[in-house]
């Protein structure tokens, strides 16, 4: 039996769901992921539309209690699969939502408007499920988290409005995923990209870093201020932490499966220990190379 924990990819696309033929390989839904702990304990991160696909992978392992949910930020592809979440229509369901809580906004804010009318028909205080928010402080993270057996540490990144990256373990000291989605990495100042290295690699380099490539290099001066960074920039940045192996995720909607294959082949050129995150497949967290299963 596996000791290692798993993250499955519920959707990896950046930004809109792309429903095309053409993307399947790579996948069309937003970012939605599953953190599988060996024991049975289960962590979504984000709810994007990949969330069915998620809901789907959860209905398949029955058991394992209710899962808690970790929001790296509230962009709307990271939100939008979870109005469709049937979990929460079930009495009985019982679900911990955590994430960067604002000045003037929380994680029970939030969804309390994108569950209102007119976006919706139901509201947040009609569902039949037993929902709990907690918002985190971006900044202050001196205690980790310890929820259904993961230890959770998180960073604030640069991102319009700001994101949280999550470093997610089984014990403070095992093999961890570093999950860096919606990131712009040329806008962080010095301090913050050596505090973000800092952070991954903190007490240890990650097993596995998940993070938002959904631009080119070429492409970024047409795009800065846009929230995304290169992937070429996640390849080295994944050098710069150590990471035994990185997957480049938020995928540019425009970028069709032959184009992503074609980076994807460029950059296992130079790096052959990254990949493209793909729709539907699970990686194993170990620290020897989190591998594809
Ligand atoms: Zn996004
Ligand atoms: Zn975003």
């Amino acid at each position: 039996m596996s000791t290692s924990m798993r993250l499955f990819i519920g959707g990896a696309r950046g930004s809109s769901v792309v429903a095309d033929p053409a993307c399947r390989i790579y996948g069309g839904d937003t970012t939605a992921l599953l953190l599988e702990h060996p024991d049975g304990g289960r962590i979504l991160i984000d709810a994007g539309s990949g969330l069915r696909l998620v809901e789907r992978r959860l209905a398949a392992c029955p058991g394992a209690g209710d899962p808690a949910m970790l929001m790296t930020h509230y962009h709307l592809d990271h939100l939008l699969g979870f109005p469709s979440f049937s979990p929460i229509y079930r009495p009985g369901t019982q679900l911990r939502i955590l994430g960067p809580a604002g000045v003037k906004s929380s994680p029970a804010s939030i969804f309390g408007a994108l569950m209102s009318r007119p976006f919706w028909p139901l509201e947040l205080g009609e569902l039949r499920a037993d929902l709990q928010f907690e918002g985190l402080n971006p900044l202050a993270n001196e205690e980790p988290l310890r929820i259904n057996g993961f230890v959770i540490r998180w960073f604030p990144l640069a991102h319009p409005g700001g994101c949280l990256a999550y470093r997610i373990s089984l014990t403070p000291d095992s093999p961890a995923v570093v999950i860096a989605t919606d990131y712009e990495w040329d806008r962080a100042p010095p301090q913050a990209q050596a505090a973000f290295v800092t952070f991954c690699r903190t007490p240890a380099p990650p097993a596995l870093l998940l993070m938002d490539g959904h631009y080119r290099q070429a492409e970024l001066a047409q795009y800065r201020g846009w929230g995304h960074s290169s992937s070429e920039q996640v390849a080295a940045v994944a050098r710069a932490v150590g990471a035994a192996q990185f997957l480049v995720t938020h995928h540019a909607p425009l970028a069709d499966d032959v184009v992503l294959a074609a980076r994807e082949r460029e950059l296992q050129a130079e790096s052959p220990r990254g990949a493209w995150a793909r729709q539907g497949t699970v990686y194993a967290v170990t620290s020897a190379a989190a591998g594809g299963a």
